[in-house]
């Protein structure tokens, strides 16, 4: 089966000593379990430390972000094979933070997505709706848009090596999680748009939910039938509160 992807989005926080001991308890407790893979995606100038860290153990390495250029001047910019080279297996794309303050188009995201795929590593797709769109009954038209760019430039074979991670952007960092059958409602939603095109990759594809996941509201959220995991915010920055996330997954695997 899918199995669980339980992923830590650290965004800008941490520094050298709380990212080691962050790391240091994580590694310590992740579940050893082949039905759980726990990911860490932390600020680009920790990613070798982080490395390190993961170094042997189950534990798996991602980024946050990815220039869509595979190299030369674009000052400031990090190509999708200098995050292979230090170690990462996942990129996140596409992150509502990224596509609202920092004028990430669906476009752009999709030129991302392919440039991870270029270099072998497994791009995550975010994809979610806003508040305001949700109300205005919009929530599906979002997710044609931004999971129907990347679909129709890198095609639906690509999903095979791809993860989504649903956030409702009204959910991420403000305590208001969906519910598990607001969740699975959309997640269903997004794996019937892949099934139209590949029944095989549509079943194989992880699709996470990213909002408020904590230690309390995971197992039912992870319980339902497409939900294969969480994309983690707050709650990955202290190593008890993701664990109990990670643990949760386990339970259910
Ligand atoms: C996120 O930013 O990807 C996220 C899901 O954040 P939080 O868990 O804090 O809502």
């Amino acid at each position: 089966m899918r199995g669980y992807l339980v992923a830590g989005n650290w965004k800008m926080n941490g520094s050298a000593a709380s990212i080691d001991a962050l790391m240091t308890g994580i590694i310590a407790g992740a579940p050893v379990s082949s039905g759980v893979e726990v990911l860490v995606c932390p600020p680009f100038p920790y990613l070798s430390s982080v490395a390190a860290h993961v170094a042997g153990s189950s534990v798996a390495l991602g980024a946050q972000n990815v220039s869509q250029y595979k190299s030369g001047a674009f000052t400031g910019e990090t190509a999708a094979s200098m995050l292979r080279d230090v170690g990462c297996k996942y990129v996140i794309v596409g992150h509502s933070e990224r596509r609202a303050l920092l004028g990430e188009t669906s476009e752009i995201v999709a030129e991302k997505f392919q440039a991870v795929l270029d270099v072998s590593l497994q791009p995550i797709l975010c994809v979610g709706e806003t508040l305001a769109q949700r109300e205005s009954g919009q929530t599906q038209l979002v997710i044609d848009e931004q999971l129907g760019t990347v679909l129709s430039s890198s095609g639906v074979d690509a999903f095979a090596n791809a993860v989504i991670a649903y956030e409702p952007v009204w959910a991420i960092g403000t305590g208001m999680t969906a519910s598990p059958e607001q969740a699975q409602d959309v997640h269903r939603y997004i794996r019937a748009i892949l099934e139209a095109a590949s029944e095989t990759v549509a079943a194989g594809v992880k699709i996470l939910y990213g909002g408020s996941v904590k230690g309390d509201n995971a197992s039912g959220l992870f319980s339902k039938p497409d939900i294969d995991g969480g994309l983690i915010g707050g709650a990955s920055l202290k190593s008890a509160d993701f664990l109990a996330i990670a643990a949760a997954a386990a339970t259910l695997s």
